[in-house]
């Protein structure tokens, strides 16, 4: 359903994204797993159509996404950055975006419901918690009732009522047949709710296949995360 093929990514002198080739499979979470600055966040932007690459392609069901048709309808995206505007609610910023996108205004609170933002959706961005603005991201991103789903670190800031429901909406949502690809540098929610794990370090693919592939031969999923990664800061904050 995604396909990334040879993608490069430069910022001036700098390569953000080195030759990178992966797939992502319906019915199945991939976890988009690296530390910071590893190129998770230029990868997902590329795909999404935020960003050109300077060599390869990514593909949403073999078209690039600005030349998908509807393109809310096929992926729901959360990226970093792309917050609302902090004096509307809630439920009106997410109603601005169905209508915007003729969908139906009943799938607002689904969306709010399927979050659990119902209580807050009357309240004004501003004064959300962290946690409540990435549900409330997530909330977007459910809309359209998209095919693929395409979160960059959805558990950021999450409380752990948050992260267990998130973990669960996206289990059925890839149960259901559908494609989720998510971004993180947390090993320890990972485990619990990816079955593929795709590994950046540097710009490039480290390892990839399921999350016991990936994990074969370390102790742990963490430990394999680190091995693989390199990624000594990350070892002092475990
Ligand atoms: P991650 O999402 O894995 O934390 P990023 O994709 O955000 O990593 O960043 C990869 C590398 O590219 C980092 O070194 C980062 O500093 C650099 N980078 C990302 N975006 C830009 C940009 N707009 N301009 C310059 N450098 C960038």
């Amino acid at each position: 359903m995604i396909e990334i093929t040879r993608l490069t990514k430069r910022y001036g002198g700098k390569t953000a994204v080195d030759d990178v080739s992966f797939a992502v499979r319906p019915g199945r979470v991939t976890g988009f797993l690296g530390p910071n600055g590893a190129g998770k966040s230029t990868t997902l932007r590329v795909l999404l159509g935020l960003d050109h690459p300077d060599g390869g392609t990514a593909l949403i069901g073999g078209r690039r996404y600005r030349d998908l048709r509807h393109p809310l309808r096929t992926v729901g995206a959360l990226l970093d950055g792309a917050g609302p505007v902090p004096e509307r609610r809630g439920a009106d910023h997410l109603t601005w975006i169905a209508q915007s996108n003729r969908i139906p205004r009943r799938r607002v609170r689904e969306v709010l419901e399927l979050v659990g933002l119902t209580d807050a959706a009357g309240r004004r961005v501003k004064g959300y918690s962290l946690g409540m603005g990435q549900r409330l991201g997530i909330a977007a991103a459910l809309l359209g009732d998209p095919e693929v789903l395409v979160l960059d670190e959805p558990v950021n800031g999450l409380d752990p009522d948050g992260i267990r429901r998130v973990r669960n909406l996206l289990r059925g949502y890839a149960a259901s047949g559908r494609t989720v690809l998510l971004s993180s540098h947390l090993m320890t929610e990972m485990a619990g709710t990816a079955d593929d794990a795709v590994v950046i370090a540097g710009g490039r693919i480290v390892a990839r296949g399921t999350l016991d592939d990936v994990s074969a031969g370390h102790p742990s999923l963490e430990s394999a995360f680190f091995a693989l990664t390199g990624d000594r800061e990350g070892e002092g904050r475990w």
